[in-house]
């Protein structure tokens, strides 16, 4: 498969799975915000949502914990146009701009999987790179979709979810601990 620049300007509508994360503030409250902000965004709407899960930070644990969820959508967006969207609803819900990779956020939007292709820029890459070793996109993304097929990977997000339990893959931060949060 080709990997492309994501830059077209007109295109059919495809599905995307959007994953959201907040440890800082309302959580819950900001995670549903931002939800309502991507749905209200012209060419993109909410199809579902998973649960919202509480999950131990990773990468930095001294930080509080996540809510994580994800989104399925619909979208006519090119990969880099919804970057662009989300990186906006990031800074108006505001995000402050930060150096700190895997610090604490108000909230944090990442294209998971746009359809089936595949995007390799400096700063926009899908499927996101680290999907599927993290227990906190997989649970939620499995709850909506299980069968749905990781484009480099070629395996469904069940059996990614299987084998990340199963050790034979495994994040090579902390922060394993995924339960559902009540919502
Ligand atoms: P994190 O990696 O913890 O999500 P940020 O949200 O600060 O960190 O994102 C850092 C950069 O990651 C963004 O500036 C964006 O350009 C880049 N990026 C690369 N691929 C993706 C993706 N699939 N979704 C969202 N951002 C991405
Ligand atoms: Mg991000």
């Amino acid at each position: 498969m080709k990997r492309t620049q994501g830059g077209s300007p007109k295109r059919a509508e495809v599905l995307a799975f959007v994953g959201l994360g907040s440890n800082l503030g309302d959580r819950q409250n900001n995670i549903r915000t931002a939800l309502d902000l991507v749905d209200s965004v012209s060419g993109l709407s909410v199809l579902g949502v998973s649960s919202f899960y509480e999950c131990e930070p990773v990468g930095r644990s001294d930080q509080p914990d996540f809510i994580n969820a994800v989104a399925n959508v619909r979208t006519s967006l090119s990969p880099r146009s919804l970057l662009k969207a989300l990186q906006g609803i990031e800074k108006r819900m505001g995000r402050a701009p930060s150096r700190r990779r895997w610090g604490p956020r108000l909230i944090d939007l990442d294209i998971l999987l746009y359809g089936k292709e595949l995007v390799l820029a400096p700063d926009l890459v899908i499927p996101h790179a680290l999907m599927h070793v993290r227990r906190f996109v997989l649970a939620p993304l499995c709850e909506l979709e299980p069968d749905v097929v990781h484009p480099v990977l070629g395996l469904r997000c069940r059996e990614l979810l299987r084998r990340l339990r199963s050790g034979v893959s495994r994040e090579s931060f902390s922060g394993q601990s995924v339960r559902v949060a009540v919502q």
